[in-house]
């Protein structure tokens, strides 16, 4: 399916790197975050601490990720002409490039519902709005001036139409293609063809071994019991988290070594505190997260995706480390993109 995205021979120095170019085609949300000290359970009603309003959607995160990392980023979407523009604001304030984002008349900007109880857990509810309708124009116009080098970065909150048509123009380009499998697929419809990178958590990395018929899911693998991988050592604040490569040996490792097989695509499957395994290059490896005390762990993964796009120019293990540093800085602040740390910030954890 793929020229898969192999670990970097050449140590690129941080300082002397190209910026790299990262073009992200996906949602943009107003984030109604409210924090309760528990879920309501049905017919109930529960008072909030508090309630935020903010720039979301796993399409502007990962590109405001992309943007903080150090990449050069624009963003391929569509908001509401009426309440969009707060979005676009926040989103040039990090210097991602809006140009390719529509504003469409008669027509709301998503919106995402988002409850985070005291143990740092979230449920969402997103309503797609404007996401649902992203020019197929505006998706052409952006990857014009795609080349080698280029990373296109793709979810799974707009629709698969879309998603697949920046995937094939990339690709024509000769640009690496990036796809976060999130919200996970309900059927093969919504699966994205030609990418190279596949990035997942674990209940994701399930259900698309499912959908491609990949391997047979051990039953414990969904109800979370005891099948994560055994994590390498974490690390406390300082020092750097170990990332080696393994053998296939869980079934977490199985099921990425499948879907790897299966798309002919490198996968990445992060693991929440656990850190990820990662299939890269034909290489199984497993990377602790740091142990950090979680408050909200909302856009961890959309930190993970736009960092680990961001920093297509370093090798493997180093891309790897940075992407969890900063996915693991993100979960101990409140918010989706304000969660989101600047590539100092991570730098400094291992300084
Ligand atoms: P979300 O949907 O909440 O954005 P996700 O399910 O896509 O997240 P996770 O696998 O939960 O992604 O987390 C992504 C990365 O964030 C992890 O690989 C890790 O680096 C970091 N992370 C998440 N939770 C924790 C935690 N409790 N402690 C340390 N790091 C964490």
């Amino acid at each position: 399916m793929s020229t898969p995205i192999a670990p970097s021979s050449s140590a690129a120095a941080d300082g002397d790197r190209r910026r790299t170019r990262v073009l992200v085609v996906g949602s943009v949300n107003i984030d109604d975050a409210v924090r309760v000290q528990r879920f309501p359970g049905p017919g109930e009603t529960v008072g909030a601490r508090s309630a935020d309003t903010a720039l979301g959607g796993k399409g502007a995160n990962q590109a405001v990720a992309a943007a903080r990392a150090g990449a050069e980023v624009r963003m391929v979407g569509a908001v509401g002409a009426g309440d969009g523009g707060p979005l676009l604001a926040a989103l040039d304030a990090d210097g991602v490039g809006t140009a390719g984002v529509a504003r469409l008349d008669g027509v709301p900007s998503g919106r995402a519902f988002v409850f985070i109880d005291d143990a740092a857990e979230n449920s969402i509810v997103v309503v797609a709005g404007a996401n649902r309708a992203i020019p197929d124009a505006a998706v052409q116009e952006a990857c014009r001036t795609l080349g080698p080098g280029d990373v296109v970065l793709l979810q799974n909150e707009v629709p698969a139409a879309t998603s697949r048509l920046a995937a094939g123009l990339a690709r024509e380009a000769g640009a690496a293609v990036v796809w976060n499998a999130a919200p996970a697929p309900e059927s093969s419809e919504e699966l994205v063809d030609g990418h190279d990178l596949l990035l997942v958590n674990e209940h994701e990395l399930g259900r698309l071994a499912t959908l491609l018929g990949a391997a047979d899911i051990p039953p414990a693998l969904n109800s979370n019991s005891g099948t994560r991988p055994a994590a390498v050592p974490r690390t406390g604040s300082e020092g750097t988290a170990p990332i080696r490569p393994t053998g296939i040996e869980t079934p977490v490792d199985r099921l990425v070594a499948a879907v790897a097989a299966a798309t002919g695509a490198d996968v990445i499957c992060t693991l929440g505190a656990e850190g990820a395994v990662y299939r890269v290059g034909g290489e199984t490896g497993r990377a602790a997260a740091r142990r950090v005390e979680a408050v909200d762990t909302t856009a961890a993964g959309d930190t993970f995706a736009g960092y680990f796009a961001a920093l297509a120019e370093l090798p493997l293990r180093e891309r790897l480390r940075r992407a969890l540093d900063a996915a693991s800085l993100a979960v101990t602040r409140p918010g989706a993109s304000a969660s989101i740390p600047h590539r100092d910030e991570v730098r400094r954890l291992n300084a």
